[in-house]
């Protein structure tokens, strides 16, 4: 029995002195909440995404409850999203008392499926929230096509999407310009660049900014930045209810260090998604992800499907058992007791594909530090347990 830690782990932020310093800097500054370095980050992101406006909140799970919010989502409205996601995607959707409909998920990827999205559209529809799952972008042409016919704003989970491209138009665009109406972004450590916690909401719509702005901080009506700077007395006011959804600079100044990496972390795990694929596409039945046209993931994650005769937990066991941490697929929001009661949700028709994927897919270790020999290891163990359990008869 192996006791050490497992020498490759499934994830790891890339972070140095230069974030060290950046922390140093603003506690020295003595200004350490919202203020000048999360303005320097939301231009830099904005500029970074090609986005007219960027507002910073303390997490993707806050911006997506402020962009439902901002586009009209109360109580008893229903919003279009899949149950195959991390819950705090549906979570955001219950903060605003509305309902989630569940619609599966692809059968040869992990996002929603464009084809089953018109059939839940109901009197009550109130958004269309697209999840870009692991980083791959969903199929937001058709998505944002669906939404302008039926008067529906599209708001984009791009949690998991710093850094990932999709095709639109002629041109190559970075996630979050945004193509639907609203795109929010996480810095959780497990996304590929992180600040800590921390999130961020991208728009063109100058008054969902500014709603974004007033909200985040319990609207109120002067900013602690102008109070600050103001020769005069100024008293504020508190116009409607709002939240403490703040960034604070600390997180910031450390984000824009890692939005500086970004585009060569980026770089980096597409060389090394490019290994995997080459290196594990002939394993019978085993599906490794792919691109569509399209899309250009970030890789996040590297999430493969098992073939049938490889068992989920099983293999997961034999690779920790050989020192390699994976992480079993994305969860189902419907299946977790949070969901159980009917008020709690809507799903139209089955979510066979979404529950398939929970339950055969694997996530391998992808980080920027992993070498092409860590890479090796993890092909070469995943072969070796192939070879111990492939059936007979079984080729390739
Ligand atoms: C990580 C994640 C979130 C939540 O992000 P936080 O910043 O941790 O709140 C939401 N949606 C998806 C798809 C995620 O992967």
């Amino acid at each position: 029995m192996n006791t050490a830690l497992p020498q490759i782990p499934v994830a790891k932020p890339v972070l140095d002195e230069e974030e060290v310093a950046a922390i140093r800097r603003v506690v020295l500054s003595g200004w350490v909440t919202q203020g000048p370095e999360v303005a320097a980050f939301e231009l830099e992101f904005a500029a970074f995404v090609g986005a007219p406006h960027a507002c910073a909140v303390s997490n993707c799970t806050t911006a997506l409850h402020l962009a439902l919010k901002a586009v009209g989502v109360g109580p008893g409205d229903e919003v279009i999203t899949v149950s195959h996601t991390f819950i705090a995607t549906a979570n955001a959707v219950r903060y605003c008392d509305a309902i989630p409909v569940f619609v599966d998920i692809e059968h040869n990827g992990f996002n929603i499926d464009p084809d089953q999205i018109e059939a839940t559209i109901s009197s009550r529809t109130k958004a269309i929230l697209a999840v870009h799952q692991l980083g791959m972008p969903c199929d937001l042409a058709r998505i944002v096509e669906i939404g302008r016919r039926h008067g529906i704003p599209v708001i984009e989970d791009a949690a998991c999407a710093s850094g990932s491209e999709i095709r639109w138009g002629e041109e190559w665009q970075k996630i979050g310009k945004p193509h639907g109406d609203i795109a929010c972004f996480s810095f959780h450590p497990r996304k590929v660049i992180t600040t800590g916690d921390g999130g961020m909401l991208t728009t063109a719509n100058p008054d969902y900014d500014r709603k974004f702005r007033l909200w985040r901080q319990h609207s109120m009506s002067v900013t602690d930045q102008a109070r600050h700077g103001s020769k005069q007395v100024i008293y504020e006011e508190y116009p409607e209810i709002g939240y403490n959804y703040r960034m604070t600079d600390l997180q910031a100044a450390v984000g824009r260090v890692q939005l500086k990496r970004l585009p060569e972390l980026v770089s980096r795990r597409r060389h090394l998604a490019e290994l995997y694929r080459r290196s594990l596409h002939d394993i019978h039945g085993l599906q490794v992800p792919v691109e569509p046209s399209w899309a250009c993931s970030n890789w996040q994650s590297y999430c493969i499907r098992l073939p049938d005769w490889l068992d989920q937990r099983e293999t997961m066991q034999a690779l920790l058992d050989r020192g390699i941490s994976t992480r079993r697929g994305i969860m189902n929001i419907h299946r977790e007791p949070a969901y159980r009661y009917g008020h709690t949700h809507r799903r139209v028709r089955n979510l066979g594909a979404s529950e398939a994927a929970q339950e055969k897919a694997i996530i391998l270790p992808l980080f920027a530090q992993m070498t092409e020999e860590d890479i090796a290891v993890v092909v070469d163990a995943f072969h070796e347990i192939a070879a111990d359990t492939r059936p007979r008869g079984a080729t390739g």
